[in-house]
């Protein structure tokens, strides 16, 4: 038990952590490479490699129950993958002592369970770190996994499967292991590829390749010889393979869960356009190549590959338009957006103004155009501070535009100055609008209001011009008040405060 209070990183597990990494990472070449060099043919080499695996698993437990609770079940389900392989890779050696040959065994089943279960963990630990896969990087993962599966079907998975000197059961493991690299390649693009990645899925990505690796050679040099023997280096990346789990729960400790970066973009850089560029074209090229070689079989899986990759790499491109049309959209969004308020900016309202001077003209309605000017807003500032004023403007922009949207038009105009557009049926109803506006003012504090009236042939800029020397006026005149602009003074009765 700790002492309450003992720093972690001081505890007898961690102690235990050490010396079991330390072995773990020192046994693995010790007894991978030295001792069959030194000792060639010897009962300690397996015995060694075997070692190596169980310090390993060791590591991998002790630092899996150091990982807080709530980020343990992945590393739970790679302890217990840990555990199977031990027994299997024990298996193995002691029927590769006892000079068994039968292929498959039991260990076989074993092996081909723990690498489902450890398929599992990196998925739950990629979704740890993670809020959801995006579904643009999920596609890059499956196009990469599909290239590649496409490789093992038709040269290694197709002839195993087919091969019909060997037992059923050989066929079926045969089959199963080059399966499983496929499903380790997914794996591996789905943390390289637009996941957010923690020094724990760094490490368990260096794993997943060494495996991945050895698997590779083991299956380049059962395709090349008819060994099926594998050197001793290869010993070596298997126990790195393990190692690598091992450390990576030591990491995860540290910073389990989601890590503070973002999560990568599913945009396309260079580096993957040309990874996803050769996985999609694996198919076709492996059918030219083997044309050129006289062998034009396999035609089916190549033309299949093809075409479920088409439809990946289609999926794709629709997945990249709809990035761009939101971006694009939002983009425009915020071109028309007063950023403070939430209310049309000035850009916007130059090109809303004339659509409505069209309507207006379309519709025979009365256009009205109103300047609207806080009172003594920079006093409310200096009083109040800048927050305080920024509120006042949020409120009373968002007033404002309640009542005046839908149908008519705000905008900020500039500081503490709004610019509204209305129809209205006759003048009389528009300026009552006006009036009502200029009371929806928050906090007890008061506006002043210039209008003027679209006389139907002149510009906006002269019809703004007017609305503004109207405000003028009613700053003039004491403020908190609504004056009608000087040439349409003559079309309606004063309107004042
Ligand atoms: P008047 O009654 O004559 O309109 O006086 P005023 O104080 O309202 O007008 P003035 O033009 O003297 O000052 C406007 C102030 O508005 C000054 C500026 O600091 C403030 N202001 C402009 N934009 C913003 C903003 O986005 N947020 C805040 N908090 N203040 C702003
Ligand atoms: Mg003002
Ligand atoms: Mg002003």
């Amino acid at each position: 038990m700790r002492t309450p209070g003992l720093p972690l990183a001081l505890g007898p597990s961690w102690t235990a952590l050490v010396v079991a990494g330390g072995l773990a990472v020192l046994a693995a070449p010790v007894c991978t490479l030295l001792v069959p060099a030194v000792m060639p043919g010897s009962l300690l080499a397996q015995l060694g490699y075997l070692i190596s695996v169980g310090f390993s698993a060791v590591f991998l437990c002790v630092a899996a129950f150091r990982v807080p609770r709530e980020h343990r079940r992945p590393w739970t389900i790679l302890m217990w993958m840990m555990v199977l392989s031990l027994v299997a890779e024990t298996w193995t050696a002691v029927l590769e002592i006892r000079g068994d040959e039968q292929w498959p065994t039991g260990a076989d089943v074993l092996f081909i369970a723990g690498y489902v279960m450890m398929g599992c963990a990196v998925m739950a630990l990629v979704r740890q770190r993670n809020d959801r896969p995006a579904f643009g990087s999920l596609l890059d993962a499956g196009i990469v996994t599909t290239g590649v599966g496409v490789l093992a079907l038709v040269f290694v998975i197709g002839p195993a499967a087919a091969d019909s000197t060997q037992s059923v059961a050989a066929r079926v493991v045969g089959s199963a292991y080059p399966l499983i690299d496929v499903l380790i390649t997914f794996l591996v693009a789905r943390i390289l590829i637009g996941s957010r990645r923690d020094s724990a899925l760094w490490w368990v990505a260096a794993g997943l390749v060494a495996s991945l690796v050895a698997d590779t050679l083991q299956n380049v040099m059962v395709l090349t010889s008819s060994s099926a023997q594998s050197p001793s280096y290869m010993n070596l990346l298997w126990a790195f393979y393990y190692a690598t789990l091992g450390l990576a729960a030591v990491f995860a400790r540290s910073g389990s869960g989601a890590p503070a970066e973002p999560q990568p973009q599913t945009g396309l850089t260079m580096l993957r356009l040309v990874v996803l560029a050769v996985g999609a074209a694996t198919p076709a090229i492996v059918q030219v190549v083997l044309a050129a070689l006289g062998r034009p079989e396999n035609g089916a899986q190549l033309g299949a590959g093809s075409l479920l990759l088409l439809v990946m790499v289609l999926a794709r491109i629709w997945d990249l338009l709809h990035q761009v049309r939101e971006q694009s959209d939002q983009m425009a969004e915020m071109a028309r957006t007063d950023p403070l308020t939430g209310v049309a900016n000035r850009r916007s309202w130059d090109f809303e103004l004339e659509r409505a001077r069209v309507a207006s003209a379309r519709m025979g309605a009365v256009l009205l155009v109103a300047l609207l000017d806080l009172d003594h807003f920079k006093k409310y500032n200096d009083e109040h501070g800048h927050q305080a004023g920024d509120d006042l403007l949020r409120q009373a922009a968002q007033a404002w535009s309640r009542r005046v949207e839908p149908g008519g038009l705000i905008a900020r105009w500039g500081g503490e100055e709004f610019a509204v557009a209305l129809h209205s049926a006759d003048r009389a109803r528009g300026l009552q609008m006006v009036h009502a506006l200029r009371e929806l003012v928050p906090y007890g504090q008061t506006c002043s209001i210039g209008v003027a009236e679209w006389d139907g042939t002149e510009d906006m800029v002269t019809l703004l011009k007017r609305a503004d020397d109207a405000l003028y006026q009613a700053k003039r005149s004491g403020r908190d008040r609504v004056v009608p602009a000087a040439a349409d003074a003559g079309r309606h009765t004063r309107a004042s405060a």
